[in-house]
Order: structure tokens, then C-alpha cells, then sequence
């Protein structure tokens, strides 16, 4: 199967694009600059993903999946799920998705984290099945932003905005728009994609720590560029340390050693165990 509903190649293409831009050896000048360097296929990604993330796109998505009606799935079932996402990357330097997600845990592991947060690595990207699911590119990947008030110029691409029929909706257009002053996150809505549909899988199961980073990981504008501080209560603010902490290894961890999926699954299996049931309700 081939992710063919969307501009990119494959969805990690949004990731390396992240990646670059926050490159640690950039200067700020360079930083700004991504304009020009962006491959086409990514720019039309982000102007799909901002003229038609609406706040009524959002409240449908959450009608359409938070009831988790979609069946029951053990955790490595949907990352073997996941993993027949075949796009069109060069199958001898590039990983699975599977490889991806064990990276990813592996290198929290090996720095001595907690046993949740090398978990919350292994699974962060699990809400992608949403591509599976149908849904397009641009409601599955992409940095996240609230909805609902007005659109940050933090934001990556803001003038894509202007073609979101949002912009031109009075009660939205304002800094709070809908919401109050330090409403907390909890409140706000984000735009939609693999972030929040795989909070929603996990809220009864993880530390709260771990569903910070699931939710937010993608909120580059609120975790990387201090947008939208005003909307944060004192326990996002807290628990933001923790987002920001688990980004390097979302960003960095991606290498071309390939992880053994076999070699490394009962010790995983047993992770899994002990936070998760056997099943969970997507
Ligand atoms: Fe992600
Ligand atoms: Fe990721």
C-alpha cells in the first residue's frame, strides 16, 4: 500500500523537514530562511494542511474518532499494522515504521530513562494509522496549532493561512478568540492529527508526563517557538519541560542503523505489559 492521499513522498518527509529546521548547528539567520530551501512537495503539504485545519474540521474528527470505534488492537498488532504503510523510500537506507518507533525508544532507553518514557518513545507515532484510516496527509502530520482563535505568525507558513475560511471568522479571529486567558491546554483544541487521536487511545493507561508528549509532540509552535503561552495553565507549563524533553529524540534519533525487530521484542513485549492491556480500543 502507498500513502497516495497527500503531496509527500511518505510522512517521514515532514519529519526530516522538522528536523532540518530545528537543526542545532543553524544559526537563526539560516533558521528563518526555510522558505527557500523547502522541497515543493512539502510547502503544498503545509498549505493543504492550513487552509483546511477549521475549527469545525477539528470538532468533526474528534465526533468521527474519540468514540474509538474502530475495533481492538495490542499494541505491536498496530505497529505491524502501521508498518504496511509502504511509500515511496528507498527500501535499502530506509527504515520501517517499526524500525522508526524502536529507534526512537531505544536511544530514550540507552540515555537511563524511565521505563514510560522509553514506552512513550516506542508508541509516540502510533495515531499515523490514521493514514490507514483514509484520512489525508494533512490531517495526520504537520506542526499543530489551536484552532479557534487567531492563527500564530510562529506557526511555520503562516501566510497559508489566509486561505482558511477561519481567518475570516470574527469570533475566531482574535488572540483568545473562543477561549479565556491560561484556559489550559485541555481546552483548547488543536488542529487535528496523529498527536491527539493517540492521546485519546491512551489517557487511562500512561503517566501524565507520557500523555503530554503523546498530545503535543507536534505542537512545535507551543514547545519550540513560546506561541500561545497565554492559553497555558501552570501544570502545561510544567509538564512542557517534559514535551521538551522528549523532542531530541523524536528528532534525533533517526539514523540508518536498523534495530532488530525480533532481537528486541520481548523486552519491549513486556514494557507494553506492564503499562497497557493486552488490547486497547482504537
Ligand atoms: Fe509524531
Ligand atoms: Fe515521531
Amino acid at each position: 500500500m502507498r500513502v497516495v492521499s497527500g503531496p509527500l513522498d511518505n510522512l517521514e518527509q515532514w519529519d526530516a523537514f522538522v528536523k532540518d529546521r530545528y537543526d542545532p548547528g543553524k544559526t537563526e539567520d539560516q533558521f528563518r530562511k526555510y522558505d527557500d530551501a523547502t522541497p515543493p512537495v512539502v510547502r503544498e503539504f503545509y498549505r493543504q494542511n492550513h487552509a483546511n485545519q477549521t475549527r469545525e474540521f477539528v470538532l468533526q474528527k474528534k465526533r468521527q474518532y474519540l468514540g474509538k470505534q474502530r475495533g481492538e488492537m495490542g499494541i505491536w498488532d498496530a505497529m505491524d499494522y502501521l508498518n504496511t504503510l509502504v511509500d515511496d523510500s528507498d527500501p535499502d537506507t530506509d527504515l520501517s515504521q517499526i524500525e522508526h518507533n524502536l529507534q526512537t525508544a531505544e536511544a530514550i532507553r540507552k540515555d537511563g530513562h524511565p521505563r514510560w518514557f522509553v514506552l512513550t518513545g516506542l508508541i509516540h507515532d502510533l495515531g499515523k494509522l490514521l493514514c490507514l484510516y483514509g484520512e489525508p496527509q494533512w490531517a495526520v502530520v504537520g506542526d499543530t496549532f489551536p484552532v479557534g482563535c487567531a492563527f500564530s505568525d510562529k506557526i511555520v507558513f503562516p501566510e497559508f493561512f489566509a486561505a482558511n475560511p477561519d481567518s475570516n471568522r470574527p469570533e475566531y479571529r482574535t488572540r483568545l478568540g473562543i477561549y479565556q486567558e491560561n484556559c489550559g491546554l485541555s481546552n483548547v483544541d488543536l488542529s487535528w492529527g496523529h498527536d491527539e487521536y493517540l492521546y485519546h487511545v491512551m489517557k487511562d493507561y500512561l503517566p501524565q508526563p507520557a500523555l503530554y508528549m503523546i498530545r503535543y509532540h507536534s505542537f512545535y509552535p507551543g514547545h519550540r517557538e513560546g506561541a500561545y503561552d497565554y492559553l497555558f495553565d501552570e501544570k502545561d507549563r510544567e509538564m512542557f519541560g517534559w514535551v521538551r524533553k522528549f523532542n531530541p529524540y523524536d528528532l534525533y534519533s533517526k539514523g540508518h542503523t536498523k534495530p532488530n525487530p525480533d532481537e528486541l521484542r520481548p523486552y519491549y513485549e513486556e514494557l507494553i505489559a506492564e503499562y497497557l492491556p493486552a488490547k486497547l480500543r482504537w
